[in-house]
């Protein structure tokens, strides 16, 4: 006897504002025939990252977009991730909001928000909608970690 197989709802919410199809969606999985379809437990993961991380993002500053949510080992090797990111558990998402800049983003979840890990990566000063901000939420670790990766100003020492 199989344990009965999980299949995810991809249109559910997973906050007022969040579908589970923003987090799966991949066009490298797609392009490359890559299953990315994620565990209950990723989408409970995913759940929290929503409700404490990304919602209180979209109330802020209106409309949030995705880029990279949810990665299967697989997918996570064909994007070049570290061997033990947490979009692999669901507990990452690498976002931008359109109307404001990622400098401005990250500096805000900083000042404003409890989270894991924050990068605000491959920002360029004056370039408007350069890089992005990849931020995770793990119940039980909220280290307040935050860096900065690539060229540009450096978040580092900002308060914690
Ligand atoms: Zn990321």
């Amino acid at each position: 006897m199989s344990k009965p197989v999980y299949t995810p709802d991809l249109m559910q919410r997973l906050s007022k504002d969040f579908r589970l199809s923003e987090f799966v969606s991949s066009q490298t999985a797609a392009r490359r025939g890559i299953v990315n379809t994620p565990p209950e437990a990723v989408v409970d993961r995913l759940e929290l990252l929503c409700a404490h991380v990304l919602q209180p993002v979209r109330d802020r500053f209106g409309p949030v977009t995705v880029s990279s949510g949810y990665r299967s080992p697989e997918l996570n090797v064909a994007v070049g991730g570290s061997p033990s990111s947490q979009h692999m558990r669901g507990e990452a998402a690498d976002i931008e909001a359109p109307g404001v800049t990622n400098y401005a983003l990250a500096l805000w979840i900083s000042e404003n928000l409890a989270f894991d890990q924050l990068i605000l990566e491959h920002y360029t000063p004056g370039v408007f909608a350069s890089g992005w901000v990849h931020v995770s939420y793990r119940l039980g670790r909220l280290r307040r970690d935050v860096r900065t990766i690539g060229p540009g100003v450096n978040i580092s020492g900002l308060k914690a």
